[in-house]
């Protein structure tokens, strides 16, 4: 049985996390998403949002499971028994950052091997800093996100426009 984790924020889920979700599902017999609480971080949607957004979008993949965690990703990795964690690469710029945490990781759990999957052409553009700044102003975000965070984004904004 080999059990994969794709750690993020997803603050909110993307089409290009969900290309990576999809992709990674064919690839591992279980992939669990894992959201985390950042206290670093001051996120538009709380952990409880993010969750239902993410569990709608990946309802079509059985293997598929979202989960929240908060501390180390290793010793959460380490609990729920995966031995990969999956990131996304899209430019030279993530490299940096993503080798970065995952020789850390190496170095605080050997035995966990973390693998990149190259984003999707289509998606390279995308993060969800981008999204949000677009749904803020009022831009169309459709083909950008699933259905339900277009939702969950204007409603968000209208609340804040008052
Ligand atoms: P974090 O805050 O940990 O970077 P994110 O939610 O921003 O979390 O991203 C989680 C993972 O998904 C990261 O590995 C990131 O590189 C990857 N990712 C984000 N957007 C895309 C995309 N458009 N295509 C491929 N991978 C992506």
């Amino acid at each position: 049985m080999l059990r994969a984790m794709y750690p993020g924020s997803f603050d909110p889920i993307t089409n290009g996390h969900l290309d990576i979700i999809g992709r990674a599902s064919t690839m591992f017999d279980q992939l669990i998403v894992a959201i985390l609480r950042n206290p670093n971080k001051s996120p538009l949607f709380t952990v409880e949002e993010r969750r239902e957004m993410l569990c709608q979008s990946v309802a079509e993949w059985p293997n598929v499971q979202v989960e929240v965690f908060h501390g180390l990703l290793v010793n959460f990795a380490r609990e729920k028994e995966c031995r990969i964690v999956v990131r996304g690469l899209r430019a030279i710029s993530d490299y940096e950052y993503e080798t970065q945490i995952a020789l850390i990781n190496r170095k605080l759990a050997p035995e966990i091997e973390t693998i990149f999957l190259t984003t999707s052409a289509q998606f390279s553009y995308l993060n969800s800093t981008v999204v949000k700044e677009i749904a803020q102003f009022g831009g169309c975000v459709r083909e950008l996100v699933p259905p339900i965070v277009e939702k969950k984004l204007k409603e968000k904004f209208k609340k804040e426009r008052g």
